[in-house]
C-alpha cells in the first residue's frame, strides 16, 4: 500500500527535500518513491503543491512495484 507519484508532478523538488527517509528521487519527467525505503508517513502527499502524490491501497500494485524495484537492484 504505497505512495506513488503521478504524472501531475512538476519536479518542484519539495517531496525530495521533505522526505526524511530519503525515499524520493527526481527522475527526468517526475519524482519517484522507493517503496522499500518509504515509511508511509504521508509528508510528501501533504506537501506536494500539484497533488501529484497519491496513496494506493492495492496489494497487487504494491507487489508489482516491490518486484520492479527489487529487480532493478
Ligand atoms: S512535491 Fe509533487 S510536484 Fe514536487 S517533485 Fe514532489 S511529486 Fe513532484
Ligand atoms: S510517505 Fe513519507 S517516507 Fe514515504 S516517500 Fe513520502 S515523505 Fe518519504
Amino acid at each position: 500500500m504505497p505512495y506513488l507519484v503521478t504524472d501531475a508532478c512538476v519536479l518542484c523538488g519539495a517531496c525530495v527535500f521533505g522526505c526524511e527517509s530519503g525515499a524520493i528521487t527526481e527522475g527526468e519527467t517526475q519524482s519517484h518513491i522507493d517503496v522499500n525505503l518509504c515509511i508511509e508517513c504521508g509528508t510528501c502527499e501533504r506537501n506536494c503543491p500539484s497533488e501529484a502524490i497519491i496513496y494506493v491501497d492495492d496489494a497487487e500494485v504494491t507487489a508489482k512495484l516491490t518486484t520492479q524495484v527489487t529487480t532493478q537492484l
